[in-house]
């Protein structure tokens, strides 16, 4: 790492592969001889046109999308996917499932609520401030979609299971742990990740959608750049596209192809979280809050081990600054779990991971004994 960069533990945007900056930074003011930066460009010009094909080309290939799906680049967020999913999907029955592992998952099962859909919770975690995830064996009945949220990015949580959905669509929010590891896309009609958390800075969204769920007639009122068929009818060129952030996806997954793809970096990712989980179980000054078995490999949240709400909160305030000094960033947590989350995304290296449990020793050597 260079000297003067941090190890960012940002639950997102967060770090991005220092190679992937660096190639950025040299291409900044002259892309490929065309005297211009991809940031200047436009989207329609013959520059822009391999970037945008080699990103959808390289999801295509590291995910292993079978043929009968489309690769969208949208933007909006995740949480404009919890809109569209609702108003592309919810179109014959009108009814969706939702699984609720956490605030994500709750935001888009309201959404779809706001939007007329009607909305069954068909299981939840709320009952143990969602440190765990519900084990649905096998959903049965009208639904147009089934929800779930794959990774939660707050409460640390993952699913260790795909539920059986038969033939109803299974719908997953994968921004946290896209591409983290592998994952069969065919089980699923509909996967989207914002991207600033795994793949690129802020600005795109992925969609992988099966093609049969591309309708020519969303719900009543859908604006047309909520509807995903006049995205894939133009190869997200609808109108103009995020380019720049594109262009950083393409080559973040260039980067994960070299470090073995989703199954390479999947290794090293469990690798990373298993350093802090087995410090974490060990530890008498701190623990992880979501449950054995259901654990994040990207996001882990943990608490002091003090007790009183008030100095536990000062506690947690003195580690997240004296980690800052010691160049270990955002590590506060979220307010909904309190104490601290790290999150470790795959461009955090293995280095930063073994820095944190250093700082984390010390500190509980000083202020936690
Ligand atoms: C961050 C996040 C979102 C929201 O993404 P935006 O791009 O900020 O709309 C949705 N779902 C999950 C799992 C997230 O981690």
């Amino acid at each position: 790492m260079s000297e003067t960069r941090v190890f960012n533990f940002s639950a997102g945007p967060s770090c991005l592969p220092e190679d992937v900056l660096k190639e950025c930074a040299a291409e900044m003011l002259n892309y490929k001889g065309s005297g211009q930066s991809v940031m200047e460009m436009s989207h329609r010009s013959a520059a822009f046109k391999p970037i945008i094909e080699h990103a959808e080309a390289q999801v295509r290939k590291l995910m292993n999308v079978p043929d009968n799906y489309k690769i969208l680049f949208l933007q909006g967020g995740g949480s404009t996917q919890f809109a569209m999913v609702a108003e592309n999907l919810a179109i014959h029955t009108g009814k969706a499932a939702y699984i609720e592992t956490g605030v994500w998952a709750k935001k888009a099962a309201a959404e779809a609520k706001h939007l007329g859909v009607s909305v069954d919770v068909i299981a939840s975690s709320a009952d143990k401030n969602y440190s765990y995830i519900p084990r649905v064996e096998k959903v049965t009945g009208d639904y147009d979609y089934v929800y779930i949220c794959f990774n939660n990015t707050i409460m640390g949580t993952h699913y260790e299971y795909i539920p059986d959905t038969g033939n109803i669509p299974l719908v997953a929010d994968i921004s946290s742990c896209v591409l983290s590891e592998e994952l069969d896309v065919s089980k699923f009609g509909l996967l989207f990740a914002g991207a600033q958390k795994n793949l690129a800075p802020a600005g795109v969204t992925l969609v992988i959608i099966r093609e049969d769920l591309i309708t020519e007639t969303p719900r009543e009122g859908t604006p047309s750049m909520l509807s995903y068929k006049t995205h894939a009818d133009n190869g997200s060129m609808y109108n103009t596209p995020p380019c720049y952030t594109i262009y950083v996806l393409g080559k973040v997954l260039d980067w994960i192809e070299k470090n073995g793809g989703a199954k390479g970096i999947n290794k090293l990712n469990v690798e990373k979280a298993k350093l802090l989980y087995d410090y974490l179980d060990s530890s008498s000054a701190y623990h992880a809050t979501a449950e054995k078995g259901n654990r994040s490999l990207m996001n882990v949240p943990f608490l002091t081990k003090e007790n009183d709400p008030d100095k536990a909160k000062e506690i947690n305030k003195k580690f997240v600054k004296e980690a800052e000094d010691a160049g270990l960033v955002n590590l506060a947590g979220h307010r909904l779990v309190g104490g601290m989350r790290a999150s470790i995304y795959n461009a955090m290296p293995i280095e930063g991971v073994k820095a944190l449990i250093a700082f984390m020793d010390k500190f509980a050597k000083e202020n936690l004994q």
